[in-house]
């Protein structure tokens, strides 16, 4: 049997988002003011400072860094992330020789503690085909220009497992205090779209 593809197949993703919301809230399997809390909860209170905040911890205490990178999760459990796609969270080290970047081919897992939610373009088809075949390209067109010597890696975050790039500190930043330090940690260094430069 041929199937025959529905308008909403065709509809924007607010249309979609919003027939499903009404959908599920109607045969009771959520509540419309339990979803708006959480996707407020994930806009405006959580945002990428608090990966910024793990971020910084990591460049100043070795002790901390190495729980982070054994065991992701339990190490920024002891800043209060965790919650919804805040299980499994693995971490990974970029350096001048390694660059590691993260995706989520299959549709958007992002670890939603430490970043809040994920931006347009981490969702964008484009991003999500092209990171895996041409990384370099990809991430020269978004301004991060790589040289041929270093090695790029790239992880595929899914439900299992949700990676998280705990970016090099620049150097001229051996003064900042920690509070300074997340300061200049950005949400995209921290997908590894981008490094953390050196504060000018
Ligand atoms: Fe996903």
């Amino acid at each position: 049997m041929t199937a025959t593809p529905h308008a909403a197949d065709r509809a924007p993703a607010s249309v979609r988002t919003e027939a499903l919301e009404a959908l599920l809230t109607e045969k009771g399997l959520v509540n419309a003011g339990g979803l708006d809390g959480l996707i407020n909860r994930f806009v405006n209170d959580v945002g990428p400072m608090n990966g910024a905040t793990v971020v910084a911890r990591a460049w100043t205490d070795p002790e901390y860094r190495e729980r982070l990178l054994a065991d992701g999760t339990a190490a920024v459990g002891e800043f209060g992330f965790s919650g919804p796609q805040g299980e499994h969270i693995v971490v990974v080290p970029n350096d001048a020789e390694h660059h590691n970047v993260v995706v989520c081919t299959l549709c958007s897992c992002y670890p939603w503690p430490l970043l809040g939610l994920p931006p347009d373009w981490y969702k964008d088809p484009a991003y999500r085909s092209r990171i895996v075949r041409e990384p370099r390209t990809v991430l020269g067109e978004m301004g991060l220009e790589l040289g041929d010597d270093v090695k790029i890696t790239v992880w595929d975050s899914s439900a299992e497992n949700r990676y998280f790039i705990l970016p090099a500190r620049p150097s001229g930043t051996e003064d900042m205090s920690e509070t300074e330090l997340a300061a200049i940690v950005t949400r995209e260094a921290m997908v590894g779209v981008a490094v953390v430069g050196s504060p000018s």
